[in-house]
């Protein structure tokens, strides 16, 4: 009896919580593919947040290992600047630079507009006004070929008020048991209604990483665990017979960094004249008056240890993150970078033992996985490190899928891995 009412109690504490999580599947009625659009073959994009380039071998994810031989293995794909879910995951899909695209960070402010962006903000995640560039599902669906996802950054908001047929509101409740059901079901669908592009996204490898770090034995275990479900994947959806192809990857790295001796928020930053933004390995500063500018960032030299100071102008070329490339002015004027295993900690909570966002050409644990299969590939190929803006064309061809729209990628890896 004693049990049964601590459990009503939970359940009643719980249950607003639970209530509150959507896990409707959201459809759009009467889009159909075109007749040509049926013809075309099949592209799951996986992505395992947080999947360090490193993780297969080191934790021995047997049947990733065994699909990347058969197909493409990429020594690793390089994030871009900074290295963190919300920017590399969009420039997977469009192609873009972070600074092209206009999801600088997880968080940001964008001085035009007057707001914030937040991931953890829903009404501006779901705000199309936000997302630059043309994600791979927008087109598809403006070619009338159908996409799903099952999760991926954008994929809550209209882009060019356009989302797609099949998606769901981010959530962490959905066993992935039904999530592999869900996508055998779409595949199942009547040629007409059935996604060509599913997008599926999980976040366990880079939570356990945060949490316990990216040597810990939890972190091999999400690993392992996610190999599993992998393999579950493939299986269940090889059940429909049709050409399907694969392509697995991660937006960053984890390192284990120094949460002994964090870096305080240097004495040179007065908060009334400037906007912060950002944390960890990168901080941005937003002055409310350009006149605070140049004293701040002279003072900031002086002060600064164990970390680099810019002004956006002399941001280093390679990151992609200067004046030149702001196209949505959304960079800070003043950018502090830590030096690994360096980080900024400002809250009063412990920081974490894994985290990510540093300079991918300088930090190699930032490195992900790009490991890719399917009839479309070509076996057994390895092809040296690249940036992850290379994917979109890879895709788009697999697909089909013409475009004339700039994007920041090459498309080298075209024939590199196709056959
Ligand atoms: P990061 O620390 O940069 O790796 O951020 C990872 C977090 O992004 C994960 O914990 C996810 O819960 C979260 N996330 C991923 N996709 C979405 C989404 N579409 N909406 C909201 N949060 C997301
Ligand atoms: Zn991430
Ligand atoms: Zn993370």
């Amino acid at each position: 009896m004693k049990k049964i009412v601590v459990l009503l109690i939970f359940l009643l504490w719980q249950g607003p919580a639970f209530a509150q999580v959507d896990t409707v599947q959201r459809v759009i009625a009467d889009r159909y593919n075109s007749p040509a659009q049926q013809e075309k073959p099949y592209v799951i994009l996986i992505s395992a947040d947080g999947f360090r380039y490193d993780y297969a071998d080191k934790y021995d994810a047997r049947f990733l290992k065994g699909m990347r031989a058969e197909g493409v293995e990429a020594e690793s794909m390089l994030p871009a600047f900074p290295s963190k879910t919300f920017p590399n995951h969009y420039s997977i899909v469009t192609g873009l630079y972070p600074s092209s695209h206009g999801l600088i960070n997880n968080h940001f402010y964008d001085p035009q507009r007057k707001e914030h962006y937040s991931m953890r903000d829903r009404s501006k995640v779901e705000d199309g006004s936000w997302y630059g560039g043309t994600p791979l599902w927008v087109l598809a669906e403006q070619q009338q070929m159908l996409a799903a996802s099952f999760f991926w950054v954008g994929s809550e908001a209209p882009i060019q008020g356009i989302l797609s047929t099949y998606h769901y509101i981010y959530n962490e409740v959905i066993p992935i048991e039904r999530r592999i059901q869900t996508v055998v079901d779409w595949l199942e669908l009547p040629e007409e209604k059935r996604p060509h592009l599913i997008t599926f996204y999980l976040p366990e490898v880079d939570h356990a990483g945060h949490r316990y770090g990216p040597e810990a034995p939890e972190t091999r275990q999400a690993v392992q665990d996610l190999d599993k479900h992998m393999q579950m994947l493939t299986e269940a959806v090889a059940q429909t017979g049709l050409p399907v192809n694969y392509v697995f990857v991660s937006d960053h790295g984890m390192l284990a960094v120094d949460t002994k001796n964090t870096l305080p928020m240097p004495a040179a930053i007065d908060t009334s004249k400037f906007m912060v933004s950002g944390g960890g390995m990168v901080v941005e500063l937003h002055a409310k008056d350009k006149k605070a500018v140049k004293p701040t960032y002279r003072k900031l030299k002086k002060e600064a240890k164990e970390y680099a100071v810019y002004t956006k102008k002399k941001m280093p070329k390679h990151l992609r993150y200067g004046t030149k490339d702001d196209k949505y002015g959304r960079i800070g004027d003043i950018l502090l970078l830590t030096d690994a295993p360096k980080v900024f900690h400002f809250s009063s909570r412990p920081p974490a033992p894994g985290q990510h966002g540093y300079d991918a050409t300088k930090v190699k644990e930032m490195h992900t996985v790009f490991y890719a299969w399917g009839p479309a590939f070509k076996q057994g190929i390895k092809v040296e490190s690249f940036r992850n803006v290379d994917v979109y064309p890879v895709i788009a061809e697999i697909l089909g899928l013409p475009y004339t729209h700039k994007i920041d990628g090459s498309r080298h890896l075209v024939e590199k891995t196709l056959k």
